[in-house]
């Protein structure tokens, strides 16, 4: 397996340790993106998360190669006008290009669309993998539906990035994908910046000695998903770093998985094609 989550909470990946929070750059662009990366590498962050959609890529390249390209593992995505073979291809070695490398270490596709057939997209990046330019395939805000259907095309899928935090998440979503050895990174891990005031997750902070952000962070991690919070602020972005030092009991897990099950997610309305409960995505023979 590529990716694993071991019992004491740590990211393995490809037999090497990884920090297990994640850093989100949306949506910071040029510059205050540059000086927001630069923080989070101080700050200890070894995966930093990009797409296509954000802009951002080519500031993150500058910081990330005065640091030493191979000190981090690079996850990007690859937006939903792009996803026939020729502009993957396109996007992919766009994105080589503004990031100043010669591999991605994860490359998503940002969102389901049923407009494009599934095995098409994945086999283009595939290809990609097997000439050495992509270590790790991904999704991003697929259902267990639209997983299924990607995983009838036979293409090595290792992330499914996906809304998840203490005002909202998907336990079956959870339960396939371990069953399957799809490892899930959570996106808007504290709904975004709204925990701060939610009393359950203060309480239970206060008794830590941790913010609302630092309780959200920790009960992905036990969820054994990899965080990828967001944050200009230097402050921030070192407390949601620093998670590792406490545990929240299972009681206390329950408590915040009860009120994350009855949550409700965010919607696009600029996404109007896809449906959350679509139930027959990809209507071809796969
Ligand atoms: P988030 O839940 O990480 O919240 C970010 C907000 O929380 C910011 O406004 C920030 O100021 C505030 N915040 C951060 N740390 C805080 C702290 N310790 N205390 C109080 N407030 C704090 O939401 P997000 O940024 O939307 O998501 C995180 C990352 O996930 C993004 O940066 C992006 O990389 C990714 N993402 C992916 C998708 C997708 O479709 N795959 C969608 C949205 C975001």
């Amino acid at each position: 397996m590529a990716v694993e989550i071991n019992r004491n909470d740590a990211l393995i990946i490809d037999n090497q340790p990884y920090p297990i929070v994640g850093y989100g750059t949306y949506p910071a662009t040029g510059n205050e993106c540059a000086k927001a990366v630069e923080a989070a590498i101080k700050a200890g962050y070894k995966i930093i998360d990009t797409a296509t959609f954000y802009r951002n890529i080519e500031p993150i390249g500058d910081v990330v190669k005065r640091h030493g390209r191979q000190n981090f593992y690079i996850i990007s995505k690859v937006w939903i006008d792009s996803l026939t073979p020729d502009k993957v291809r396109e996007d992919f070695a766009k994105t080589l290009e503004q990031l100043q490398t010669d591999y991605l270490d994860a490359y998503l596709i940002h969102w389901p669309i049923s407009k494009v057939p599934i095995d098409q997209t994945l086999k283009a990046m595939d290809e990609l993998r097997l000439a050495g330019k992509i270590r790790h395939i991904g999704v991003s805000n697929f259902t267990i539906n639209h997983l299924r259907k990607a995983l009838e095309c036979k293409v090595p899928i290792t992330w499914n990035q996906v809304e998840m935090h203490p005002h909202f998440y998907d336990p079956e979503l959870l339960g396939f994908c371990r069953q399957k050895s799809i490892v899930v990174q959570a996106w808007g891990p504290l709904a975004r910046g709204r925990l701060s005031e939610d009393k359950l997750l203060k309480s239970l902070g206060e008794k830590h000695g941790k913010t609302p952000a630092q309780v959200a962070i920790r009960w992905i991690i036990q969820h054994g998903c990899v965080p990828l919070p967001g944050s200009k602020s230097p402050e921030h972005l070192r407390q949601n770093f620093d998670v590792m030092d406490f545990k929240l009991s299972d009681k206390e897990m329950k408590m915040i998985d009860d009120i994350a099950k009855g949550g409700e997610r965010e919607r696009y309305s600029w996404l109007d094609e896809f449906d959350y409960t679509y139930e027959e995505c990809w209507p071809f023979k796969g």
